[in-house]
């Protein structure tokens, strides 16, 4: 052979080697894709949980999943209270850190009268005396403009700190509020938007404070009808499908979005992952279909919003729902150090025992949990409904839940791969 030509041989085969992504490989890029700040924490400025509604899409079309009725969306709407722009907070002239020293309470109002909001607002700290809030807000009313109430809401008892908690939505009704907490911070979504700011601070930072003057700057924009899109895909059964003849395997996409232009929540663990999951296992199935099960993937939209895009489509359903043989519903599945847990399972005890009996041959994960039926995740309206279900977890080191340390780069990704060939086998079996 030419010298050249065995080079360019040579060449041509180094760089296949190099660029031959395995799997697993690819599934951590598109888990990565979802966190980066593109898709804006998947929520909704900038139209984020739009971003990975056409990218999942997209990756379904890819690997070869069918729309179902011509279509890989299932629209609909609701109401949500967004922070798209100006985020910042002066305590005593110290700058504070977003999603680190403070919180937003996902129901805040801004920090202005108009709407453009093109300024900040500068308050004086009255720290709140929980005794006399404790009877009633009557002392605090009217509250004076500028000021705005801070109340601390640790080292009480549990019955005190829910009188304190209902007293602190009172307060925030008709003056801006500042919740003094210990609590590990764990953002969520609102339908309702408040008229008043309303925030939580690190009691670390609170009392560090060099004086009691707040500057604050937050806009806010309220949606009235945000369009959300779920994300479905199938895979037909090779013969005659059974009576029963529907699988459904689900997971979340959607997740807190932006806490203002600079701040966003990459949701890793919850729920990218569970997305990367269904991508998994879609690719096992799709090169080697159910005889008699068509499966239905579904990445639900609007879930940390209040199963919204799940109790959609059980009121709106795609295929009659008490033709639904079993649904699997996966969030947080980027850990599993400590194993996993089933939710349902009582509910569901065959399928429980299937579970355990594929686990027990080869340990694929290192621990299978029971929990009873709870309405955490997207399978609770479904299984309301009649349809038998799963929602499964995973358990380990990593705590980052709903805050802004749920990253890509904090997931170990170590019981994904049993997990995978774990669930394969289960739905096999089914
Ligand atoms: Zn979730």
């Amino acid at each position: 052979m030419p010298k050249d030509f065995v080079r360019l041989i040579f060449i041509l085969l180094f760089f296949s080697t190099f660029f031959s992504f395995s799997q697993s490989d690819q599934i951590k890029d598109f888990t990565k894709t979802l966190c980066s700040p593109e898709f804006h924490g998947r929520g909704y400025v900038n139209g984020g949980d739009s971003i990975a509604a056409e990218y999942i899409a997209k990756s379904f079309k890819k690997i070869g999943l069918k729309p179902v009725r011509k279509s890989y969306f299932q629209s609909f709407d609701f109401p949500v209270q967004t922070f798209p722009g100006a985020c910042t907070a002066i305590l005593g002239g110290d700058t504070l850190r977003p999603g680190i020293d403070y919180l937003i309470t996902p129901n805040s109002g801004s920090s202005c009268s108009t709407s453009q909001c093109l300024n900040g607002k500068s308050y004086r700290i009255v720290t709140c005396n929980l005794e006399k809030l404790y009877d009633s807000i009557t002392s605090f009313y009217p509250c004076p403009p500028n000021v705005m109430i801070a109340v601390k809401t640790f080292g009480l008892s549990s019955d005190s700190l829910k009188v304190i908690k209902n007293r602190l939505l009172e307060l925030s009704s008709f003056a801006p509020v500042v919740e003094i907490t210990k609590d590990k911070f764990t953002w969520s979504v609102s339908q309702s938007a408040n008229s008043y700011p309303f925030f939580q601070i690190q009691d670390s930072i609170f009392q560090k404070r060099k004086g009691d003057s707040f500057f604050l700057h937050l806009q806010t924009k309220f949606i009235k009808q945000h369009q959300a899109r779920n994300v479905i895909g199938y895979i037909p059964a090779c013969k005659k499908p059974k009576k029963n003849p529907f699988i459904f395997i689900t997971a979340h996409y959607d997740h807190l979005g932006r806490m203002g232009a600079d701040t966003y929540f990459p949701g890793a663990n919850d729920n990218a992952s569970g997305n990367a999951m269904l991508l998994a296992l879609a690719e096992k199935l799709v090169k080697n279909p159910l005889t008699d099960y068509n499966i239905i993937f579904v990445a639900f939209a609007g879930e940390e919003v209040g199963l919204l895009g799940s109790k959609y489509m059980t009121e709106n359903p795609i295929v009659p729902l008490n033709k639904i043989r079993f649904l699997l519903n996966l969030d947080i599945m980027g850990s599993g150090e400590e194993g996993i847990t089933v939710v349902n399972s009582t509910l569901f005890k065959n399928e429980f025992d299937q579970l355990n009996s594929i686990n027990d041959s080869s340990k694929f994960v290192s621990l299978i949990k029971p929990r009873g039926p709870a309405a955490n995740s997207d399978h609770y309206f479904f299984t309301q409904a009649g349809v038998p279900a799963f929602f499964i977890y995973t358990m380990g080191p990593n705590k980052n839940y709903h805050d802004v340390f749920d990253t890509y780069n904090a997931l170990s990704f170590k019981a994904f791969d049993g997990m995978s060939e774990l669930f394969e086998l289960f739905i096999r079996k089914l």
